[in-house]
């Protein structure tokens, strides 16, 4: 799943039309893998991976991937169970994770937190404040959530109580984990993926510190065995997230303890500061742009301006 920067920087969020006829969506194929007990996985290149609950009384879908490939999640989705679907959940408000809700919204309500509401309505910059940028467009009334909460929201269906819990300042500021207990699976949005280092969209309230606190709050909560759908790459462990926690934290405490010196970002990149853990560098995020995201993170700083938090 390595992709030239532009492309998988593309396939992350709303692009130009340029870039995005780049992408050849008809080519893109949709794999479907049961996870366990009544919850399935739907993964398609490098968009967003999709949970889907079925059971007699229809499907509950968490995220829906990007508006071109509408068509083959419901297609994925006939080939699962006959049922509709009943309701959708976003996890956050990327467009690689909700660019489907029109299409969707006509058959069954969008849930998501508040502020993904708010923040595809109007638009903005999703970034990590400094070099990694992309345009987020305003979306038109279809593809908001008709429902929000600010804190959680629960839903029974199919013998499930699927519980979304929102988590503050982490991946973006309206990130939800969804957790399917009887079926022993949580889906974590963008908190967690194996991609390497994360992608953590500063310019939209994310922060590394909340992304810390949500894994240490979710992995302390979930059974040994849980599996676990991460925004991207491949179904997991608690032990896989563990190890993912543990990188977040070193590296938080190595910048912050550059930054105890009194070291400038400049002089953090010269030095190289984040080389032992070269291995998570990816084409997407690199270690200098995960480096100018904890700095952002750890100082309130973004291109050099204090952070106005909403
Ligand atoms: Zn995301």
């Amino acid at each position: 799943m390595r992709k030239p920067a532009i492309l998988f920087a593309c396939l992350l969020f709303s692009c130009s039309l340029a870039a995005t006829q780049d992408v050849d969506f008809s080519k893109v194929q949709m794999k479907v893998t049961k996870v366990a007990g009544n919850v399935y996985m739907l993964e398609a290149a490098d968009a967003g991976n999709i949970g889907a609950l079925v059971g007699d009384d229809g499907i509950v879908v968490i995220d829906d991937q990007y508006a071109p490939l509408a068509e083959k999640i419901q297609a994925a989705l006939k080939s699962i169970t006959y049922q509709p679907v009943r309701f959708i959940i976003n996890t956050h408000y990327h467009d690689d994770h909700t660019g489907s809700n029109a299409y969707f919204q006509k058959q069954a309500p969008v849930i998501a937190h508040d502020n993904v509401r708010k923040r595809l309505e109007s638009g903005g910059v999703a970034g990590n404040g400094s070099s990694v940028r992309f345009d987020a467009k305003p979306q038109p009334k279809e593809a908001l959530p008709i429902i929000t909460f600010d804190h959680d929201v629960t839903i029974h269906l199919n013998g499930e109580d699927i519980h979304a819990l929102y988590f503050p300042a982490g991946h973006t500021d309206g990130d939800a984990i969804i957790f399917f207990p009887k079926s022993n699976v949580v889906h974590m949005g963008d908190d967690f993926g194996t991609y390497g280092f994360p992608f953590i969209d500063i310019d939209a309230g994310g922060n590394i510190n909340g992304m810390i606190s949500a894994l240490e709050t979710v992995i302390a909560q979930l059974p040994p065995d849980v599996k676990v759908i991460p925004g991207h790459g491949h179904i997991s462990s608690v032990d896989d997230m563990r190890v993912f926690l543990e990188m977040l934290k070193e590296t938080r405490a190595v910048v912050q303890n550059a930054l105890n010196q009194g070291q400038t970002l400049e002089q953090m990149k010269q030095a190289k500061i984040l080389d032992p853990w070269k291995k998570y560098s990816g084409d997407f995020i690199s270690d200098e742009a995960y480096l100018e995201t904890l700095y952002n993170s750890l100082t309130g700083q973004k291109n050099g301006k204090f952070i106005k938090h909403n």
